[in-house]
């Protein structure tokens, strides 16, 4: 049984697939989702009635996370806009008891910063993660989850060299955009941690279950 924790296109290749919802690439809403603001997309002047769009979509028993949402240095919208849009999606993580997916691009001091002052108290779980050894250490200190995806499959990359050390109960494997099977990540993930496949399949379950409070049948 697989479980993609983060991909934009339902492909029915995994048992479940946690897809990124969001009008502009899924018609449908698909069977399980995660919704948020990216820090591409906000407006500063509908910020409000996107955020009201975020709660809306909590409200759904299909929506498990909130996400992807965070901080990026490389988009073009405003760094304090991006950071309230973040702390405001914080404070409804919490008020909806929703594990928050995490968009982040050169900006993990302001993240963790952020996440400190809005007093989360949810699972944090970094999406694409393919960071150094000493951010990913601070991630880990911090009780943070991470999602490996096509990174992994790359030769000695930092991804690679970060699922060696964050601990089995702490990561869930995804696609995102890439046009790629899940179960290529999942065979590269048992590789690189010398374990029968059978293994990660199953730590991932519990991983999922105890997560995103989500019981799978
Ligand atoms: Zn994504």
């Amino acid at each position: 049984m697989f479980i993609n924790t983060h991909t934009h296109r339902q492909i029915y290749d995994a048992k479940i697939e946690l897809v990124n919802y969001s009008t502009q690439t899924v018609e449908e809403k698909p069977r399980l989702y995660s919704f948020g603001l990216h820090p591409w997309f906000i407006e500063k002047d509908s910020l409000h009635r996107q955020l009201d769009q975020v709660k809306f979509n909590l409200l759904d028993k299909r929506c498990l996370a909130l996400g992807e949402c965070g901080l990026d240095k490389l988009s073009k919208v405003d760094f304090e806009l991006q950071t309230e849009a973040f702390i405001e999606q914080i404070k409804i993580a919490n008020e909806f008891k929703k594990p928050l997916i995490i968009h982040c691009v050169k900006a993990f001091n302001e993240l963790i910063n952020c996440l400190n002052d809005a007093d989360n108290q949810m699972p944090v779980i970094i999406h694409g993660f393919n960071n150094n050894e000493n951010i990913a250490r601070v991630m880990v200190n911090q009780g943070f989850y991470f999602s490996f995806g096509k990174a992994l499959l790359g030769y000695e990359s930092n991804a690679a060299k970060a699922l060696k050390n964050v601990g089995r109960k702490n990561f869930f494997l995804e696609t995102d955009d890439a046009d790629l099977s899940i179960k290529y990540v999942y065979k590269k993930a048992a590789e690189l941690l010398g374990v029968d496949e059978e293994i990660i399949i199953q730590q991932l379950q519990s991983n999922f279950e105890r997560v995103f409070n989500y019981k799978l049948d």
